[in-house]
């Protein structure tokens, strides 16, 4: 290879570091210098109050640590690089994703937005989001939202590829916050990039712990089912609770689900159906346009109570719902046979009698789902 070196990212998580291993002895045996990179934390891990095996298993703490000892450091500026070499003689440019054998994926008009991927569609999107559209002073009180572009940033997808820093997008809450109006939404987008951090340095702390059944707690106590129709059911968003299934479709037909999608769907497979959490994990791993490994496990792990958080975590799936989507408007956008319904029904459908049913035109069992579970099991909160 005619490379002096090869710069690359690493990730905490067993596989990841298992390839970049793999690459390094490639490179070493080529002769070429492999440089690995700690990049895409808010906080660089070098600049942690403690080392990471001392960092706290709680969220609280590790934010508080950081918030108060550890600065951002800045983006760095746009690299001076020789151009691009021309791949094979042909035009400077890189092939559509045809011309590598694999299929365009079909859009659903209902996504939340496109998600093109590179550097300049990222920074697109958190110019948008930030100034022009002016979200981001209301971002704390429409997170929660679950239909449109702008109830959270959307930014996840290009973080986690690699078109998008954390440091950047902190750069541009702080200018806002001096241009604009500093206030408790400002402060709540980096609450959630620290987050995302710390789920990274706890990949880094425990490692493989993470992905077993009772996970960094060692719980004992849950006997995990193996998948089945259950299991089928939930990943086809056919287990007759609309929120759940709603949310499944979005996943299934855009790659992206709002956080509050997230949870109830997580919650739902792993505390109701009590189907092995780490099943639910890895489906969500090869739907997500935001895929990353300590951000998909970690929240999973967190919501089926083997993770960094003691509390029970399971959700009231049909509380969430009619709490979220009051009018039903989301449950009957990805599960338009509902749309007759009147909210309540189109959340509890179960709840019809067969005259109802009749009358409303959707009948259980043939035009939705009878639900998968007895619905009074879903507990908590
Ligand atoms: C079961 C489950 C699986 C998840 N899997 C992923 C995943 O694979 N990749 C991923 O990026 N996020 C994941 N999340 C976290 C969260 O749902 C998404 O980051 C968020 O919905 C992305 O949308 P956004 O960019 O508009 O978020 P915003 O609300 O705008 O938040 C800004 C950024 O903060 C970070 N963030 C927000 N919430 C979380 C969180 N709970 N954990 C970690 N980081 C967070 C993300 O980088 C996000 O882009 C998961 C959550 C759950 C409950």
């Amino acid at each position: 290879m005619d490379a002096d070196a090869v710069h690359f990212q690493t990730l905490p998580t067993p596989e990841e570091r298992a390839v970049a291993a793999g690459v390094t002895d490639r490179l070493t045996a080529d002769g070429v210098e492999p440089r690995r990179h700690w990049t895409h934390t808010l906080h660089h891990i070098d600049d942690l109050p403690t080392p990471v095996s001392g960092i706290d298993d709680t969220f609280t703490p590790f934010k508080r640590a950081v918030e108060a000892d550890s600065p951002v450091r800045e983006p760095f500026g746009v690299p001076a690089l020789p151009a691009r070499p021309a791949v094979d003689g042909g035009p400077d440019e890189l092939p559509p994703v045809q011309a590598l054998g694999v299929d365009p994926v079909p859009t659903d008009d209902r996504g939340v937005l496109p998600f093109e991927g590179g550097e300049t569609r990222a920074l697109e999107r958190l110019e948008a989001y930030v100034w022009e559209r002016d979200r981001l002073r209301e971002y704390k009180e429409t997170r929660n939202g679950l239909v449109g572009a702008d109830y959270s940033s959307k930014l996840s997808p290009w973080l986690n590829r690699g078109c998008l820093s954390p440091r950047r997008v902190y750069e541009a809450v702080q200018r806002y916050e001096t241009e604009r109006v500093a206030n408790d939404s400002t402060y709540w987008l980096l609450f959630e990039l620290r987050w995302r951090d710390f789920f990274q340095f706890q990949f880094r702390k425990h490692g493989a712990a993470f992905f077993a059944p009772g996970g960094i707690r060692e719980r004992d106590d849950v006997d995990w089912r193996d998948g089945g129709a259950a299991f089928d059911r939930w990943k086809a968003g056919e287990t007759g609770v609309p929120f759940i299934d709603a949310n499944m479709r979005e996943l299934n037909a855009t790659g992206y689900v709002s956080n509050r999608g997230r949870q109830n769907a997580a919650s739902y497979l792993a505390n109701d159906l009590r189907v092995d959490w780490r099943l639910g994990a890895a489906y969500f791993e090869t739907q997500l346009v935001d895929y990353d490994p300590c951000s998909n496990y970690g929240n999973w792990a967190y919501i089926a109570g083997v993770g960094n958080d003691s509390r029970d975590r399971s959700f009231d799936v049909v509380g969430q719902a009619r709490r979220y989507d009051g009018d039903a408007a989301y449950a009957k956008r990805w599960c338009p046979e509902l749309d007759p319904l009147p909210p309540q029904y189109a959340h509890e459908p179960w709840t019809m009698s067969e005259a109802e049913q009749r009358e409303y035109g959707v009948e259980l069992g043939v035009d939705y789902p009878e639900p998968v579970l007895d619905p009074t099991a879903s507990g908590g909160r």
